[in-house]
C-alpha cells in the first residue's frame, strides 16, 4: 500500500493522546496535515502510512495535547509581583485598580504578549481570557499562534472603561466582529461579577451572548467574602442570583465555584453549566478552596486555569493540575481523590470543552494539531513507569521542549519562533516604572 503524504510527522517516545479509552502509545508518532492531526500510532505504523517532507525528532519526550489555561487576565502578567500576602480588598483598591485605571491599549497588548510568550513555553494553546481593551490582547494571540476566546469585561456602569451599557454592549459587537472569521480567535461576554453588576446588566448581557452565540463567562461564588458582600447587596447568594435570572445556562462559564452549598452544585449541573478550578489562585487569595471533587461526582464539566498572573504568580498549567490533585487528597484525606487522569483530563480534553472548542484537546486524527511535548530526560523525571504519573506529579513548565499550534511549531527548545522575547522582556521591565510610578500618585 502506497503512503499518504502529509506536511509534518512528530514522533516522541510516549504519547498521551486522550481519546476517548486514554490511550498511551509507545514509540509513536503523529502525522499533521495542513493545521489538522491526520493520524496518530507507532512510528512503525505511521512511517509505513504517511510520508512527510518535514519530520520532526523529539526524542525522548512525551508528547501530549496542548494544554487549555480555562480562566485567565492575560495582560495582568504586568502586575506579576507587584503586591504579594495581602487581604484581597487592599489589594485590589491599593495596587490593582490604580494600575489597571491607566492602562494603554499598547500596556495591555504587551501583558498580552508575555503572557501568551510564557503559555507557548509551557505547553498551553488555548486559554480563556477576561480583560478591558481585548481587541489588543487579541492582536497579541494572532501574532502568537496561540488561541484565545476573548472576554471585554465589564462592571457597573459607569466605569472606568465604560460610561454606558451600550457602549460595552457596542464594544464587544466590535470585537465579536472583529476576529469572527479569525481561525483561533473567538468572543465571549464577560460581566466581572454579580456584585461588581446589577442583575439588569447581567439579563441583558445574556441576551447579547445569546444574539452573538457565545459564551457568557462570569467570577462567581469564588469566597466567602464575596457571598456576604451580594448577600448585603442584593439579600441573596451569588449563585441564587444567578438562578433567579435565568443566567445558569449551559452557555454559562463561572470561574472559582469556591463557596457553594450542595443544593448550588446541584442546581449548576441540572442546567449544565460549566466550572472553572483555579487551585493556585484560590489558595493565593486565602479564597478558599472548592470543591472538585463534589463538583466532578455531580457530572459538572470541569475546566482548570491560573486566572491573571497578578494572583498566582504565573501561568503554569502544570503546577494547578498538581495542586488541584493534591488540595483534594489533603482536605479529604483520601489519597485517592482527583487522580493523575482525571488532573490531565481537566487540562486538556475539558479545558476545550469550557472554551467550546470541538476540535482541540485530544491527539486523534481530524483535530486541530495542537501539541505538546515534554522533555524525559531530565533527573527528576526519571525513571518512567508511567507517562501519566510524570507529567501530573513530577514536571514543570520548564520540561517543555516543543510547543506546535494549528501545526505550526511556535516554540522547540528553549526557543520561541513568534513571539519576540528579547523585545517583551525588556519592555515589561520597563513597564515596573510605570507601574511603580502610578502607585506613587495616588
Ligand atoms: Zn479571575
Amino acid at each position: 500500500m502506497a503512503s499518504q503524504k502529509c506536511d509534518l510527522i512528530i514522533y516522541g517516545s510516549s504519547i498521551l493522546t486522550q481519546d476517548n479509552n486514554r490511550s498511551q502509545i509507545s514509540n509513536g508518532a503523529i502525522a499533521v496535515t495542513g493545521n489538522k492531526i491526520s493520524d496518530v500510532g507507532t512510528k512503525a505504523d505511521i512511517d509505513l502510512r504517511w510520508n512527510s517532507p518535514k519530520t520532526l525528532d523529539a526524542g525522548n519526550s512525551i508528547l501530549m495535547p496542548g494544554m487549555i489555561n480555562s480562566h485567565t487576565h492575560v495582560p495582568m502578567t504586568l502586575m506579576r509581583g507587584v503586591a504579594d500576602d495581602l487581604p484581597l480588598l487592599t489589594w485590589l483598591h491599593d495596587y490593582i485598580f490604580p494600575i489597571e485605571s491607566g492602562l494603554s491599549k499598547d500596556l495591555v497588548e504587551l501583558g498580552s504578549q508575555l503572557g501568551c510568550a510564557e503559555m507557548i513555553a509551557g505547553g498551553t494553546t488555548a486559554f480563556l481570557d477576561g480583560y478591558m481593551y481585548e481587541e489588543a490582547v487579541g492582536k497579541a494571540v494572532d501574532e502568537s499562534g496561540i488561541k484565545a476566546v476573548l472576554g471585554e469585561g465589564f462592571f457597573e456602569f459607569p466605569s472606568p472603561f465604560f460610561k454606558t451599557a451600550k457602549q460595552a454592549w457596542e464594544t464587544i459587537e466590535e470585537l465579536h466582529e472583529h476576529f469572527f472569521s479569525h481561525d483561533r480567535i473567538t468572543t465571549s461576554v464577560t460581566p466581572h461579577a454579580v456584585f461588581t453588576t446589577t442583575p439588569d446588566q447581567l439579563i441583558e448581557s445574556m441576551e447579547l451572548a445569546e444574539k452573538l452565540n457565545v459564551l457568557w463567562q462570569i467570577h462567581c461564588a469564588e469566597s466567602r467574602a464575596e457571598t456576604e458582600l451580594t448577600l448585603k447587596k442584593f439579600s441573596k447568594k451569588p449563585i441564587e442570583i444567578l438562578r433567579d435570572n435565568g443566567l445558569l445556562t449551559p452557555r454559562t462559564r463561572i470561574h472559582h465555584c469556591v463557596d457553594v452549598t450542595e443544593q448550588e452544585i446541584e442546581l449548576i449541573s441540572s442546567n449544565k453549566t460549566m466550572i472553572s478550578h483555579n487551585p493556585q489562585s484560590n489558595l493565593k487569595l486565602g479564597s478558599g478552596i472548592c470543591p472538585l471533587t463534589k463538583l466532578i461526582s455531580a457530572d459538572i464539566t470541569v475546566g482548570l486555569g491560573t486566572d491573571g498572573a497578578a494572583s498566582n504568580n504565573d501561568l503554569n498549567m502544570f503546577e494547578e493540575m498538581r495542586t488541584a490533585s493534591l488540595l483534594q487528597k489533603g482536605i479529604l484525606q483520601d489519597p485517592t481523590a482527583i487522580p493523575a487522569q482525571i488532573a490531565l483530563d481537566l487540562a486538556t480534553v475539558n479545558g476545550a470543552l469550557f472554551l467550546g472548542l470541538t476540535d482541540t484537546g485530544t491527539l486523534k486524527p481530524g483535530m486541530r494539531a495542537d501539541i505538546t511535548a515534554i522533555d524525559m530526560d531530565k533527573l527528576h523525571l526519571k525513571p518512567v513507569y508511567n507517562p501519566l504519573s510524570h507529567i501530573v506529579y513530577s514536571a514543570t513548565a520548564q520540561d517543555v521542549k516543543l510547543t506546535i499550534c494549528d501545526g505550526k511549531i511556535l516554540y522547540e527548545n528553549g526557543k520561541h519562533f513568534s513571539c519576540d522575547v528579547e523585545t517583551i522582556s525588556h519592555e515589561a521591565e520597563k513597564a515596573v516604572k510605570w507601574a511603580l510610578n502610578r502607585l506613587k500618585k495616588q
